[in-house]
């Protein structure tokens, strides 16, 4: 290591004690775990089928919910 490099590496760890280098990501804090999946039961609006689906992946309007499986008709 170079002493500017060393100088660098020194300053950053006064800066941030947990600072352990540039492989010290075994140290980074996890990610937060992903929110729990939440399924609401709506009806497709051009089936009529009732399918119980990923809240998140809803638009705000229900009632214009259309089932993958009719997404993918009309894409095809
Ligand atoms: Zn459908």
């Amino acid at each position: 290591m170079g002493r500017k490099d060393r100088e660098r590496f020194l300053r950053l760890k006064e800066t941030n004690p947990e600072y352990q280098g540039f492989r010290g990501a075994a140290t980074a804090t996890p990610p937060p775990p992903p929110p729990p999946l939440v399924t609401e039961s709506v009806t497709c609006s051009l089936c009529q089928r009732r399918r119980n689906v990923n809240v998140a992946s809803l638009p705000p309007d229900r009632s214009a919910y259309v089932c993958l499986r009719c997404q993918e008709e009309q894409a095809t």
